[in-house]
């Protein structure tokens, strides 16, 4: 199988890049990453990270999910604000550790989390929750 995993993304940025009359360097330039990511991520084997995804699809005014395709390739990050348990099942809502509701998006801003241990939003600078994970012992693995 030589089916490239993101394959429809690709597709889209190449499309998209290429509307907009831009390079592969002038459109690096645009959201500030470098052109080699741009031919990577043009090649289908490589998914930017959310941040840069959300760049693009302000860039180009196109919605995430559609910017992405149907690969469904976007996974949802989800945190307890109450504690520091971290390893939370895609359909949970409510932290087995604490019980406090899960957040997925940040409350400010609504722009997606895009990792499990942050304390502060990436966009806006919310506090979301109080303390960094630095270890995590084996009896929080809940696996
Ligand atoms: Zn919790
Ligand atoms: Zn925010």
């Amino acid at each position: 199988m030589s089916e490239k995993p993101y394959a429809k993304f690709a597709e889209k940025l190449v499309t998209l890049r290429k509307k907009a009359n831009l390079t592969q360097s002038a459109l690096a330039d645009k959201i500030g990453i470098s052109q080699a990511s741009i031919a990577q991520y043009e090649t289908g084997n490589r998914l930017p990270e959310t941040p840069v995804l959300l760049d693009l699809s302000r860039l180009f005014e196109i919605d995430l999910n559609e910017l992405v395709g149907n690969d469904k390739v976007l996974k949802t990050i989800k945190i307890c604000p109450g504690c520091d348990y971290q390893f939370h099942k895609d359909h949970a809502k409510y932290c087995i550790q604490c019980g406090s509701k899960l957040l997925d998006e940040c409350p400010e801003c609504n722009n997606p989390l895009d990792s499990a241990i942050q304390l502060f939003c990436a966009y806006c600078g919310h506090k979301l929750r109080e303390k960094r994970i630095d270890e995590l012992n084996d009896d929080d693995l809940p696996f």
